[in-house]
Order: structure tokens, then C-alpha cells, then sequence
């Protein structure tokens, strides 16, 4: 049934065949890639596992993420560039997202020409449930995205939720999870994938496992949509080096999640000093490692805080969210600043 949901010209894409997926069995001398002889240290000379077999078992092991679910994308952004080119027709089919929320997958859409049907969230940012089955309904979305917990909210929406719109839309629902690790009580899609195949969920190497720089993305889906992104990626898509990143991460998983601890709990502080301060009218609740604020004048806030050489976000142009900025939460120093330059602000 998930055949169907495919492009057709992806379904039945016959995929390059890279020198390093087309032996089997063990060598030891490698002359079928055109690769230098010598090129340093590390055998950076070689091309990439194409199909990043050592850091796909290391998931395994550490994530508990199923060999054959998992695939890796140049970032989560490779995968949702990939998913709209798998699934979604261009100048024909659309995709649903729910505002406000992380700006990418509309984006890669319109790369696509694949035009973006808008939910808003109820004005307590929760996902307006009738409305998206009101839609799914009319407009027929190939791709409905829901990011949870959501960026820039920082709220979970119930899985029971979810899975009832997953249930409901024929087409794919996609479950961006990139800041599952942050969230407390935190209940992942990932388990009900097998149950549902048109789930699919993403994760990311970027935020808990810090390694934003490599640009590792997690798919996790049913195998049959995994073959299919396999042989649709660009074969060498994820660098040696990424894929080293990303073992690193895995090899010092302690330290990683030591450090989610350590972000949780500074977010709990901060928001409690953000809610002490006069001028913050709203702190929203977060399960991320960010904490949505609003505050009367964001203006004037965001190029103080510039003067002193700290960075924001801005987020006054999304939709229900007029008058409001989002803090990541960095390291005690980062913090200590911040919570000095707040102090110091009168506005
Ligand atoms: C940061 C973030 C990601 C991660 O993107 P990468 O391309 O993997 O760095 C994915 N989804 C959301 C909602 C994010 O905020």
C-alpha cells in the first residue's frame, strides 16, 4: 500500500550504482573507484560508505533505532528535500504543515513546486485537530509534517493525537522530532511505524548529540520507504568525516546525555528568572533546548541585547506569536551574560 504513495518515476528510478555498493564479500585492494592511492591520514582518500552501515548499527545499539528503518541525510534538510521529491508530484500535489512551526519544510516544498496548505495552531498552540482533518480532507496533502516538540513553541503535542491524524491522512505524516532528547515523558512516534508505515519519523545529530556542524539527519521508517530513500539519495550524500562525527557522538553517549541533563535543568532555572522579570509578559513552557518569551517591545529588546553582543531570535512574524523571541539555552557563561544583560534592561 505505501507503493502506491510514491512518485512512480522514484518507485521505478533505477539507482546509480556506486563502486562501493556493488561488491560483496572482503578486499583488501580497491582499484573500482578511481579514488588517489594516498591522500593523509584516515582514508580520506576513499569514498564514503554509501549506505553508512557502521553508524547505522552504532544507532542500533545506542538509539535502539532498527538497522533497516534508519537512514541518514546531509541533515534533517537533506531528508525533507528527499521526502517532498519521493512523494509529492511537482505543480500538482501539496504538503500540510501547521503554523507556526520550523520554516524549512514549506521552503523545500516551494523548491519542489509543491505548493504548502497552512493549519494554524489554536491560540494556545496546541494542534487544532478538526481543522487538519478538515483539510487533510479537501486539499488531499501528500505530506502532512508535524514537528514535535515544536520549533519555536517548545510544546509536545500528544502522540494519541498524532497517531489519530496519522490514521486519518492516506498520505504520509512525517514526525519531526529533532528535540525529542530535551523533552521530559517524552512518547516517540518511532514504535507505532510498523503499526502505520505512512509514519515516518526524523531526528537529528544536530541539537542533544551536538554535532550541528557534521549535518547528520535521522530517517526512521518503514523498511520499504527506507529502500527507496536509500536509492534515491545522492549515493555519497553524508561525508566520511560527518559519518566519524556522528560514531563519536554515539561512542561518548554518557557525556551526551549528561550534557541534556545540564541543558534541562538550566532551562528550568532560566525560565523561572525569565518569569521574575517585570517586562516578560509570557514565558512559554518548553520541552526543547529553547524557551519561547514575550515581551511588549521585541524591538528594542532584541537590539540591546545585540549591543551587548548577544544573538536571538526573533520570532514576531510567525503567526499567533506577535511580540516574542526564542532563547536557545547555552553554556552557564552564555547564560550568565545573558541573565546580566536582562537584569540590566529597563525596558
Ligand atoms: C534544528 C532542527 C532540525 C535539525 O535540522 P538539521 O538539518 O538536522 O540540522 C530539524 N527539525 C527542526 C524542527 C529543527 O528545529
Amino acid at each position: 500500500m505505501i507503493t502506491e504513495l510514491f512518485n512512480p518515476w522514484i518507485r521505478d528510478l533505477v539507482p546509480y550504482s556506486s563502486a562501493r555498493s556493488e561488491y560483496s564479500g572482503s578486499a583488501s585492494v580497491f582499484l573500482d573507484a578511481n579514488e588517489s592511492w594516498d591522500g593523509g591520514n584516515g582514508g580520506i582518500n576513499r569514498y564514503p560508505d554509501p549506505f553508512m552501515r557502521k553508524l547505522r548499527s552504532e544507532m542500533e545499539r545506542v538509539m535502539k533505532i532498527p538497522f533497516s528503518m534508519s537512514a541518514i541525510g546531509n541533515g534533517s534538510d537533506e531528508i525533507i528535500d528527499m521526502l517532498i521529491r519521493m512523494f509529492c508530484a511537482p505543480g500538482h500535489d501539496s504538503v500540510m504543515i501547521e503554523r507556526p512551526t520550523y520554516g524549512t519544510y514549506s521552503v523545500f516544498a516551494h523548491t519542489s513546486n509543491v505548493s504548502v496548505v497552512d493549519v494554524p495552531l489554536t491560540p494556545s498552540l496546541e494542534l487544532d485537530k478538526e481543522a487538519m482533518f478538515r483539510a487533510i480532507g479537501e486539499e488531499n496533502p501528500k505530506i502532512v509534517f508535524i514537528c514535535s516538540p515544536n520549533n519555536p513553541t517548545g510544546r509536545v503535542y500528544p502522540i494519541e493525537t498524532i497517531l489519530e491524524i496519522a490514521e486519518f491522512n492516506k498520505g504520509i505524516t512525517v514526525v519531526d522530532e529533532a528535540y525529542a532528547d530535551f523533552a521530559r515523558n517524552f512518547e516517540s512516534a518511532i514504535p507505532f511505524i510498523m503499526e502505520n508505515p505512512r509514519i515516518i519519523v526524523m531526528r537529528t545529530f544536530s541539537k542533544a548529540y551536538g554535532k550541528a556542524g557534521a549535518r547528520l539527519g535521522i530517517l526512521v521508517s518503514h523498511p520499504e520507504i527506507q529502500r527507496v530513500f536509500m536509492k534515491a539519495k545522492p549515493p555519497y550524500n553524508v561525508s566520511l568525516c560527518s559519518q566519524q562525527e556522528g560514531l563519536d557522538a554515539l561512542l561518548h553517549a554518557d557525556a551526551v546525555r549528561k550534557r541534556v541533563e545540564e541543558t534541562i535543568s538550566r532551562r528550568t532555572e532560566f525560565s523561572a528568572f525569565l518569569s521574575s522579570l517585570s517586562y516578560v509578559e509570557t514565558v512559554f513552557p518548553s520541552e526543547a533546548n529553547f524557551i519561547l518569551i514575550r515581551v511588549p517591545d521585541v524591538a528594542s529588546l532584541y537590539d540591546y541585547l545585540l549591543s551587548n553582543g548577544i544573538v536571538v531570535r526573533n520570532r514576531s512574524n510567525d503567526p499567533l506569536l506577535e511580540n516574542t523571541i526564542r532563547i536557545t539555552i547555552g553554556s552557564e557563561s552564555e547564560m550568565n551574560a545573558l541573565k546580566e544583560a536582562l537584569n540590566a534592561w529597563n525596558g
